[in-house]
């Protein structure tokens, strides 16, 4: 249910950004999610269509692009997209790994009409 407030948010964004723009419709919004921040992004749509209603962002297209996550070797820096629940680097074997990717949630693109 945390989809509730972050789905606020962008909406939030998007609103104030083509205000600033003087945009008076949106077309599409092009939102990233990483795998790690748990959104699911059939959730947000859902919110979105409520939400959105009597905004200058109703009736928009969202469009996620959902970002793996991705982890840094401590011993050797390679940068590697995990297996499930493998978190063994690829290069060198170690399974001592820093988080580098997949905690992003930000709107990338807003088209408008
Ligand atoms: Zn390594």
């Amino acid at each position: 249910m945390h989809e509730y407030g972050i789905t606020e948010s962008l909406l939030q964004i998007v609103e104030d950004r083509a205000r600033e723009a003087g945009v008076t419709k949106v077309a599409t919004i092009r939102v990233v999610v990483g795998a790690l921040t748990g959104f699911v992004p059939d959730c947000i749509q859902f919110y979105y269509e409520t939400m959105s209603k009597n905004t200058i962002a109703e009736g928009a297209r969202l469009e996620f692009e959902e970002l793996p996550v991705r982890l840094r070797c401590r011993v050797c820096s390679e940068v590697f997209i995990p297996a499930d629940r493998e978190w063994t680097c690829p290069v060198c074997g170690s399974s001592e790994a820093d988080i580098e990717g997949g905690r992003e949630l930000y709107i990338k693109e807003m088209e408008v009409s």
